[in-house]
């Protein structure tokens, strides 16, 4: 066992369901059509796999086909957005309101929008990672026209109420913006119903192809408006120009439709294993937070913080037999502390003594009994070597000195 890697960072990426796989494989090779040439039969079955892949993702959050932008992921699709909103609705004001545990994707974009004349307001979160209805009420104005809240977090697995959120956007009047790549195939989420205007998500986190993902942009109730950012032959109604990726784009709309079907006993079993793997290691290891709200939170996710103990050496113990993140996974690359786990209130220290665990559909039991015991003998190797740890058996007030 212990020379197979046990990967638990599905939050970052998954495998590809094989018949995902199996969906793709044909528009690579027999069919080589451009879902845009209109005047050959390879073109129109291009054409045709794309619709029906349009239908599937459609249909995992109940939306109407023309509802769907395909982007190349969901960094595109929330660039497409956020300043595809602010192009389209500048006319009525500048001013958007997101939150300070928001992805990359969305607080760089904002961070550029600045630049373009765009006034931000970052709201903070609750220590346990959901927002303040109230603060969001009072932050919205009149010249708000777009509110950017992710619908489940990526470190955390936090799900925020968008049904609430939907709702004070609509008395206000403004658009509403939701990241849902970690919510998408994850549990059911209907953006028309939650009030949600424009979403975006993702296929390989949902066990599709990397290099596809898409955006919902309502078109009733109401008729959202967005300005293109990659112009070209006016592909996707204009609103994203460039030759579709067939393939990518079948694979997409085959892990829509297996999520769709299995969404909800995969959850099941995953809420089991989570559980197993957060009840045994705050049983048998001490001082040991679970960061993040443990009731309105995807299934699969665990985020740990140990303290006296740096979850970068930590991970080192694992001796590359488990995969993990410390942080969320475009921070870690850096080492600065997770923005989210600071923003939930975490000290420095605690969010460098946090663990990432994401459960995926295929890990097995057998594989947490085995993370169980490595983190652990890590967790206790770590501390055995640590002065701080043993002043703090001690009785001495260490908090100080972290
Ligand atoms: C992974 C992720 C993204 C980026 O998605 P890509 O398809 O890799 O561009 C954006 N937001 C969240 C919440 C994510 O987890």
């Amino acid at each position: 066992m212990s020379e197979k890697l046990i990967y638990l960072d599905y939050n970052a990426t998954t495998p590809c369901d094989p018949r995902v796989v199996e969906a793709m494989l044909p528009w690579f090779t027999d069919n080589p059509g451009n879902a845009a040439s209109r005047s050959h039969p390879a073109g129109w079955k291009a054409e045709e796999a794309v619709k029906i892949a349009r239908e599937a993702v459609a249909d995992l959050i109940d939306a109407a086909p023309e509802e769907i932008v395909f982007t190349s992921g969901a960094t595109e699709a929330v660039n497409l957005a956020l300043k595809g909103v602010f192009e389209a609705y500048i006319s009525k004001g500048r001013h958007i309101v997101t939150l300070a545990t928001e992805h990359k994707a969305v607080l760089d974009t904002c961070r550029h929008l600045e630049k373009m004349g765009a006034e931000v307001t970052y709201l903070p979160v609750q220590p346990d990672g959901l927002l303040d209805l109230e603060i969001l009420k009072s932050a919205i104005r009149p010249d708000t026209i777009l509110v950017a809240v992710m619908w489940a977090n990526n470190e955390t697995g936090v799900i925020q109420d968008m049904e609430a959120i939907g709702k004070i956007c609509a008395e206000k009047e403004t658009l509403l913006f939701s990241d849902a790549t970690q919510a998408a195939g994850k549990i059911e989420i209907n953006p028309r119903q939650a009030g949600v205007h424009l979403m975006a998500f993702s296929a390989h986190k949902m066990y599709g192809p990397k290099g596809v993902g898409a955006l919902y942009v309502s078109r009733r109730d109401p008729r959202v408006k967005i300005i293109a950012q990659i112009d070209g032959g006016g592909h996707e109604r204009g609103m994203r120009s460039g030759t579709l990726n067939v393939p990518g784009i079948a694979g997409f709309g085959k892990a829509a439709q297996i999520a769709k079907m299995e969404m909800p006993q995969d959850a099941a079993r995953l809420l089991a294993l989570r559980n197993l793997l957060e009840a045994s290691i705050l049983k048998n290891v001490e001082s040991v937070f679970v960061n993040g709200n443990r009731e309105r939170r995807l299934a699969h996710v665990s985020n740990l913080a140990f303290k006296f103990v740096e979850s970068e050496s930590l991970m080192m113990s694992f001796n590359r037999n488990l995969a993990v993140a410390s942080g969320s996974a475009c921070t870690s690359a850096s080492l600065e502390p997770s923005h989210v786990l600071l923003a939930m209130g975490l000290s420095d220290h605690l969010a460098h003594a946090s663990i990432r665990f994401s459960l995926g559909k295929y890990t097995t039991e057998a594989e947490i009994q085995f993370v169980i015991e490595t983190v652990k003998a890590g967790v206790e190797h770590l501390r055995s070597l640590s002065p701080v740890w043993e002043m703090y058996k001690e009785g001495v007030d260490v908090d100080a000195l972290l």
